[in-house]
C-alpha cells in the first residue's frame, strides 16, 4: 500500500482529523531551504518546520555534533549523573540569556518547560510562605502549548477551554496586548491589569506572557513598552513575570531574544523549538538566583525531573546550533531577511482578501478576512513549489535564516498566486 494510505490509516498528525485528514506528503530528504518530497518535487521552505529550523535542514555542524556525540554515548540519566554537553549547553544559554537568568532546567519539548516554570512559580511562592498563589494571569490570544497546565494558559477559545472545562485550572485572563509595534502605551490597558492584580494578587503566582509577538494565538505585534510596565506591575504585587520565547527565542524577531526589546528582565523564560536547530526535541526553562536559590530554601527541592532530562545527543545538537547563532551577526543576518520579507509580501496588500501585511524580525505575515481551508489552499502552495502552511486567517513566514532573497521573493509570489487561485477557484 503507498505510504500516503498507510499514513491515512495509522497516524495522527497535528490538529487533523481521523476521518477526513488534510493531504500529507512523504518527504525523503530536506537540504538547507529545500524539502524534497517522494514524488520528486522540491518545495521551499517558508515554515523552518515550525519555527525550529533556523539553520536550515542537514547541517554539517550541527550533523557532526550529534555523529560525534552518538559515538560517546546518547543518552544517560539526569539524576545522579551529569555530562559536558548539558554543562555547556547550560553555560551557554545563561551567557547568552539576561543576566539575571542564571539556573537551567532541561525537559523534553516546550509544552514542558512551560509546565516546569509555572511549577516553580507555585513553589517558589510556597516557599516564602504565599501558599495561596496557584493561580495564572495572561493575555487572551496567547498561545503555550498543549499539555494541561499550558493549556490552562492559552486562549481560552482557540485552546478548546469549554470542552476541557472540568479538566482545565481556571485562571486569570486580560485582554491581549493591543496591536502594533508603535502604537502608543494604552493607560486603560494597562490599569485593567492592575485592577486584575489588585483584586487577585493573593492567588496569583506568575503572569506569562509571549514578549513582544503572541504567535501561534494570532501572529499578533505589540509595543514591547507593555513588557516594561508589566515588570512594574509584577513587582508591585509579588507577581513572577514568566516569559514564553520558545517562538522567540534566538532571532526570530530581530534580536537575540524578543525581551531585548525592553528595558526589562523576565523572572523564568522558556526556550524550545529553535534551540536545537530543529533537529531533536528539547526546551529549557531559565529562572534566576532569587527564584531557584528561594526554592530550595528550606531545604525543598524542585519537584520535577523527566526521564530524558539533560539528553545527551538533544543537548549537543543545542550546542552546535547555537556556536552557530554565535558565528554571525545574527541581528544583521534577520535585519536582511526583514527587509526582502516585507519586500516580497507588500504586492499582496492589494488583493481584495488581504486585510493587512505585517513583519517583524524574519516573521512575515499576510492576514485575510476570511480563514482559508487548509484542505484545499495547502496543494496549491505545493503545486506552487514552497512549503507554507497558514492557519485560519493568517498566511504568514519564518523561513531558515540561511534562505536567499531569490528564495523568499520565490515565497511572497507564491503566496499572492495562492490568494487569487483559492478565492477566485
Ligand atoms: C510551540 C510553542 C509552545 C509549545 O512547544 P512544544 O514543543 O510544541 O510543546 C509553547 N509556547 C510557544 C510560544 C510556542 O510557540
Amino acid at each position: 500500500m503507498a505510504l500516503t494510505e498507510l499514513d491515512k490509516q495509522l497516524l495522527w498528525h497535528p490538529y487533523t482529523s481521523m476521518s477526513h485528514p488534510t493531504p500529507h506528503y512523504v518527504v525523503e530528504g530536506a537540504n538547507g531551504c529545500h524539502i524534497q518530497l517522494a514524488d520528486g518535487r522540491q518545495l521551499i521552505d517558508g515554515m523552518s518546520s515550525w519555527w525550529s529550523v533556523i539553520h536550515g535542514y542537514n547541517h554539517p555542524d550541527i550533523n557532526q555534533a550529534i555523529h560525534n556525540q552518538v559515538d560517546q554515548f546518547a543518552h544517560v540519566m539526569f539524576g545522579g549523573l551529569t555530562h559536558q554537553p548539558a554543562i555547556e549547553l547550560a553555560q551557554k544559554l545563561v551567557a547568552m540569556t539576561p543576566d539575571s537568568l542564571t539556573r537551567v532546567f532541561f525537559s523534553d519539548s516546550g509544552s514542558v518547560s512551560v509546565e516546569v516554570a509555572l511549577k516553580m512559580a507555585i513553589q517558589y511562592w510556597h516557599t516564602q510562605g504565599k501558599t495561596s498563589k496557584q493561580h495564572f494571569a495572561t493575555p487572551r490570544s496567547g498561545y503555550h502549548g498543549d499539555t494541561f497546565a499550558a493549556m490552562s494558559v492559552c486562549d481560552p477559545v482557540n485552546g478548546m477551554h469549554s470542552m476541557f472545562n472540568q479538566a482545565l485550572t481556571p485562571q486569570y485572563f486580560v485582554a491581549p496586548p493591543p496591536t502594533g509595534l508603535d502604537a502608543p502605551v494604552d493607560q486603560d490597558y494597562l490599569d485593567s491589569i492592575r485592577a486584575l492584580f489588585e483584586e487577585q494578587h493573593e492567588q496569583l503566582a506568575g503572569f506569562i506572557i509571549e514578549p513582544v509577538v503572541q504567535n501561534a494565538g494570532g501572529m499578533r505585534f505589540y509595543n514591547p513598552a507593555y513588557l516594561d510596565a508589566l515588570r512594574a506591575l509584577c513587582d508591585e504585587f509579588d507577581i513572577l513575570l514568566i516569559f514564553d520565547e520558545i517562538a522567540t527565542g534566538f532571532g526570530r524577531t530581530g534580536k537575540l531574544f524578543a525581551t531585548e526589546h525592553s528595558q526589562i528582565e523576565p523572572d523564568i523564560m522558556c526556550l524550545g523549538k529553535a534551540l536545537t536547530g530543529g533537529y531533536i526535541t528539547l526546551a529549557a526553562t531559565i529562572t534566576s538566583d532569587k527564584v531557584a536559590l528561594g526554592i530550595s530554601s528550606d531545604g525543598g527541592v524542585f519537584m520535577h525531573g523527566p526521564t530524558f532530562m539533560g539528553n545527551a545527543l538533544a543537548c549537543s545538537a543545542a550546542n552546535a546550533s547555537l556556536s552557530l547563532v554565535q558565528s554571525y551577526d545574527i541581528e544583521h543576518k534577520v535585519g536582511q531577511i526583514h527587509t526582502w520579507l516585507e519586500q516580497a509580501l507588500t504586492p499582496c496588500e492589494a488583493l481584495a482578501q488581504v486585510s493587512s501585511v505585517r513583519c517583524l524580525g524574519a516573521i512575515g505575515v499576510v492576514e485575510l478576512h476570511e480563514s482559508v481551508s487548509l484542505h484545499d489552499i495547502q496543494p496549491l502552495f505545493v503545486e506552487q513549489g514552497v512549503w507554507v502552511r497558514p492557519f485560519g486567517k493568517l498566511i504568514y513566514l519564518m523561513p531558515p535564516y540561511i534562505i536567499s532573497e531569490a528564495q523568499i521573493h520565490t515565497l511572497g509570489k507564491a503566496i499572492y498566486r495562492v490568494i487569487e487561485q483559492h478565492f477566485n477557484a
